[in-house]
């Protein structure tokens, strides 16, 4: 099933001149950018995209980190985006990551992991609207 998801290229990867070869295994997993910005957050941007996570105790380091440095945003399409961006990601500390995904390969820390990538349906909805109200 075609699907969408949010992707963000966090400022750790930015900061070590990943963006290209990250985009680069995007798309090589089928995964095709049909929306792309570059942008800086504010910590208030990174409040309310991260709200459902308000509660953490890493909540407000997080956002910070989130707002340190410039990301890409990007909204990927393709065959069970959803699913297939997270098992390109790896798991949330790259310590833990498979060989191989994105976190394992460019991930500095649990918090500063490389990429973000929706976990679900409602929060690709979210997240997509959050960053690309224009896009229908
Ligand atoms: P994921 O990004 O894998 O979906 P979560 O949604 O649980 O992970 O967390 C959102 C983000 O918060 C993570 O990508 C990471 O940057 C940060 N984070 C998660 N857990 C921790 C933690 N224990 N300590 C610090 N930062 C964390
Ligand atoms: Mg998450």
């Amino acid at each position: 099933m075609t699907e969408r998801t949010l992707a963000i290229i966090k400022p750790d990867a930015m900061a070590k001149h990943a963006i290209g070869d990250i985009i680069q295994r995007y798309e090589g997993a089928g995964l095709h950018p049909i929306a792309m910005k570059m942008t800086k957050l504010s910590k208030e941007d990174a409040e309310g995209f991260y709200a459902v996570h308000r509660k953490r105790p890493f909540f407000h380091d997080l956002c910070t980190y989130m707002a340190s440095g410039p990301v890409v945003v990007l909204v990927l399409e393709g065959d069970n985006a959803i699913t297939k961006n997270r098992d390109l990601m790896g798991a949330t500390d790259p310590k833990k990551a498979e060989a191989g995904t994105i976190r394992a390969v460019h991930g500095a820390s649990i918090e500063a992991n490389a990429v973000h990538g929706s976990d679900a349906t409602e929060t690709a909805q979210f997240e997509m609207g959050y960053f690309f109200p224009e896009l229908k």
